[in-house]
């Protein structure tokens, strides 16, 4: 039975997640000694983009009336087509939605947040996130079948290229449970969650004014933008860049955390970044307590002469 995955798109497109989960799939199809097939709904995307990590089979559903997205709506599509005794979906906000709603159709096992593949298929046991990102568990399933969502840029991107086929399905799955009044799009160019560089400012940037030179950094490193909740609630940047226990969980390469004291709840979201880079005035700032590299002094001049240094290096 082939190893199913949900190669997640927005408007069409495929999300780096969707690629990261592909090869996931393709890590447990080798194990199995099986192939991958691939579902997404309503892509405009070349399957192409799937096979290339190792999708076997893509299966393109095209339903209008999952323009909008709905969580409940899309787990009925994809338990329509997905016969597989192990799914897996990406950790992003929309599909972390949809894979407990098919676990309880298909009365499968979920395990979310998974980071390396699983130690064993039969039982099936993975490696996960747990805690909030500040500690790992060893999670067994039980049952039939199971369903695993992947922590975004913790397996990583594998390219792994086979020759692929598609099949598209015509569905009309009833979707009346979602209207969308209104849409809030990320300001930033890149999505904050798939970024593998983020610059993130708190506080200590005095007032949203002060904002050029953590965009200035940010755009000399191709990095996303993020900001501490308070920065985001007194409205000096959009709640799209809130990241903590209550915004965005991230776990990006590299995180660069500007006049940030470090509080529980903002490492709640970040802690799972590979390398954490700190600048704050204040030595004794409980943030240096978890940076890899750190660096006290004034964030107004430390950012403009890091992003010269960066820009004279790159050149
Ligand atoms: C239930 C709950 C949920 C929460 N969820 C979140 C969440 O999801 N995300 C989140 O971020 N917070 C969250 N918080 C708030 C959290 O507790 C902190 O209050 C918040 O993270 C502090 O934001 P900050 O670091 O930007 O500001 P501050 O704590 O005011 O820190 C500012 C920092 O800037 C430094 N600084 C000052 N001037 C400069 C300068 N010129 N150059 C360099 N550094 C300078 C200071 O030394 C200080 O360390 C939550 C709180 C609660 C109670």
């Amino acid at each position: 039975m082939a190893v199913f995955v949900y190669a997640e798109n927005i408007n069409g497109v495929y999300k780096k997640a969707a690629f990261e989960a592909v090869s996931y799939a393709k890590a447990i199809a080798d194990q199995k000694g099986d192939t991958v097939t691939a579902v997404s709904i309503n892509p405009t995307d070349s399957p192409d983009l799937l096979y290339k990590y190792g999708a076997t089979n893509v299966i393109n559903v095209k339903d209008e009336g999952l323009k909008n997205f709905s969580a409940k709506a899309y787990a009925q599509a994809v338990n329509e087509v997905a016969n597989a005794d192990i799914i897996v979906f990406p950790h992003t906000t929309d599909a972390s939605s949809v894979a407990p709603m098919l676990a309880v159709q298909k009365n499968y096992s979920l395990i979310t947040n998974v980071i390396a593949a699983p130690e064993s298929l039969s039982p099936f046991q993975v490696k996960r996130r747990a805690f909030s990102g500040k500690g790992f568990m060893h999670a067994k399933a039980e049952g039939e079948g199971v369903i695993v969502t992947v922590s975004q840029n913790a397996f990583g991107v594998k390219e792994n290229p086979v020759s692929g086929s598609e099949e598209v399905k015509d569905l009309a799955v009833a979707n009346e449970d979602t209207k969308v009044l209104s849409h809030e799009q990320s300001s930033g160019k890149l999505d904050l969650k798939e970024a593998e560089i983020v610059v993130s400012a708190g506080r200590g940037m005095k007032g949203p004014e002060n904002w050029g030179v953590i965009e200035d950094l940010a755009n000399t490193l191709g990095a996303a933008t993020a900001c501490s909740k308070p920065v985001s609630d007194i409205g000096w940047r959009p709640h799209t860049e809130h990241v903590g226990q209550t915004g965005k969980a991230i776990a990006p390469n590299l995180y660069i955390a500007v006049g940030i004291s470090g509080a529980i709840q903002h490492l709640a979201g970040v802690n799972s970044s590979k390398t954490i880079v700190v600048i704050n005035s204040d030595p004794e700032a409980p943030f240096f307590k978890s940076a890899d590299y750190g660096v006290v002094g004034d964030a107004l001049q430390i950012v403009p002469a890091l992003n010269e240094k960066i820009k004279a290096f790159k050149g």
